[in-house]
């Protein structure tokens, strides 16, 4: 597909990651062919149709957004031409057993004042606190970690000496999230509350590091809704890499890494097609790579994740329906009474729990809250990501649906579905994202140094490249969006003419 001498590029995989690499190798003269077996852009970021709409089945909000907004600079454009974005006031309402809710603001001080009405000044000082040092992880880690090429410890110390063992300590790495909240809230449901950041990269808060507390200052700093769901991003992405000459190619699978001498030379299409590149960008789960699933030739680019190591799944039902007796907002959480419990029935034993932490999204909605008559809504338990080796059977996926609506409705929220609800669970994330064992978040940051063990961008076949949510920096749609950019950086790199090459490169290391 070489056209007038540019470099040319196959990016399996049109999620964020793939999407962003494609549309950053596009903007900078590649000629970009973006594969997906799936019918439509967006991977997890998809839409399904339920009764008269379109329910967003994946992410549901938009935080770093400046991520994007450089992407779309970088192909001569703006977000905002390609989506409209709205700024949510109202991040979240919890509620909990006891009958309790609360409310987080994007304004801190009203936050504060929410927290202090629910469980007395101390907690809200506390939460000021909690904030200052999520703050301080952030800063810490924004720049030599997350938004560089390949950061390791080692790395990270060689580049910043001794300055790096105080920054080390200030990302608060070697405590769980839940023990360091312990240290800013006294009030079990607050502890339970910003526990629940951990499994915004699919972890739980009792074993992920307090690092990811830094979640609470991302999404201070801003939280958007995108008018007709997330999945218009990835529409918009998939428009713009179009109209910079990139071709997308839906319902194509490919079967196969096609490597040469040691090299990635283009890809085998499940159809039989041959597609020749200079390099290939792989950017659906990175285990697909390691157990072998796009060829053997592949196989030693990287590491797969151990089923132990794997994130979280869900349970998911996308609806249209009638709600009464609770006041929704876009972002909804109603918590189960015991959350040690039901992380433990996940992780440990690869249950689902019986009595669930609910999320729903009402889609509908936006900060004046109202919705009349039948509303979309996204509702998601966590759920076990084991359905290559333990798959979870009828009978226990009913009791979950069950569990989950009984909780809801125990919290007050009644949901009459006005067309059927249609669910999915981990088979069926697994089917969707080949080698993932239904994980939506690629390997769990379940250990102090986890982020660091993530697979970057270059693998150890040249050539070969890696983005999406499963490498470095993490899952999420921003951070996938940043590994997308990370790929597409390394590969300029590697392809610029001798010289230029050391001004594009960062720290040129590859996956472990
Ligand atoms: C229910 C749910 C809720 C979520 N909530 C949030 C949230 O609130 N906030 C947030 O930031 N993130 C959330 N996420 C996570 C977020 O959606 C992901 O981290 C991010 O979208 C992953 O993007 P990715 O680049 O890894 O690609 P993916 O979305 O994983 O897409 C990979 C694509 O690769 C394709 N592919 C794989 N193998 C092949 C092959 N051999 N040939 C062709 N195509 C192939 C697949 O079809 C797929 O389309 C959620 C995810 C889910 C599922």
């Amino acid at each position: 597909m070489a056209t007038a001498g540019k470099p040319t590029a196959v990016v399996i995989g049109a999620g964020m990651g793939g999407l962003v690499g494609a549309v950053a190798l596009a903007s900078a003269g590649w000629q970009v062919q973006l594969l997906d077996g799936a019918p439509a852009v967006g991977g997890k970021m998809r839409q399904i149709a339920v009764g008269h709409g379109l329910v967003d089945a994946g992410p549901t909000v938009l935080t770093l957004r400046d991520v994007l907004d450089g992407v779309f600079a970088r192909a001569g454009t703006q977000l905002e031409r390609h989506v409209t974005l709205e700024p949510m006031s109202v991040l979240a309402r919890h509620a909990w057993p006891d009958g309790a809710t609360l409310d987080l603001h994007a304004d801190v001080e009203r936050s504060a004042a929410a927290i202090a009405a629910l469980a007395g000044a101390g907690e809200a000082e506390g939460f000021r606190r909690f904030l200052g040092h999520a703050r301080r992880i952030w800063q810490t880690v924004e720049g030599p970690f997350v938004r560089a090429q390949r950061p390791t410890a080692a790395g990270i110390l060689r580049e910043h000496g001794l300055r790096a063992l105080p920054m080390l300590a200030r990302i608060d790495s070697h405590r769980t999230l839940w023990q360091a909240l312990g240290q800013f809230f006294r009030d079990p449901r607050l502890v339970q509350l910003f526990g629940r950041y951990a499994t915004y990269t699919g972890c739980s808060p009792f074993l992920a590091p307090a690092t990811l507390g830094l979640i609470a200052w991302v999404e201070s700093a801003g939280v958007w809704r995108v008018r007709g769901g997330m999945h218009q991003l990835a529409v918009a992405l998939g428009e713009v890499l179009v109209g910079l000459g990139g071709q997308v190619r839906l319902q194509t699978p490919v079967a196969e890494i096609a490597i040469r001498n040691g090299r990635a030379t283009g890809v085998l299409l499940q159809s039989g097609e041959r597609l020749a590149a200079d390099c290939v960008l792989f950017a659906g789960d990175a285990s697909a790579l390691g157990t072998g699933l796009l060829g053997e030739g592949a196989r030693q680019a990287v590491a797969p994740t151990p089923v132990a190591k794997r994130s979280l799944s869900a349970v998911t039902w996308c609806m249209e329906a009638e709600t009464s007796g609770f006041a929704l907002v876009h972002h909804n959480v109603f918590f189960g009474a015991d959350s040690q419990r039901e992380f433990q029935a996940i992780l440990d034993d690869g249950r689902l729990p019986t009595d669930p932490t609910v999320y729903v999204c009402a889609q509908d909605r936006d900060d004046a809250a109202s919705a009349t008559g039948p509303e979309r809504l996204l509702v998601l338990v966590n759920a076990p990501a084991r359905a290559d080796v333990q798959p979870l059977d009828a009978g226990a996926l009913d009791r979950c649906t069950e569990a989950t609506f009984a909780q809801l409705s125990r919290l007050g929220l009644r949901i009459a579905p006005t067309a059927p609800p249609v669910r999915t669970v981990p088979e069926t994330f697994a089917r969707l994202f080949p080698a993932s064992g239904g994980a939506l978040y690629g390997a769990a940051n379940h250990s102090w140094n986890a982020t660091l063990a993530r697979p970057s961008a270059r693998t150890r076949v040249a050539g070969l490249y890696l983005a999406g949510g499963t490498a470095h920096p993490g899952a999420g749609v921003p951070m996938a969006a940043l590994s997308g950019q990370l790929a597409a950086d390394a590969i300029r790199a590697d392809h610029a003419p001798r010289g230029a090459g050391a001004r594009l490169s960062a720290a040129w290391e590859v996956a472990p």
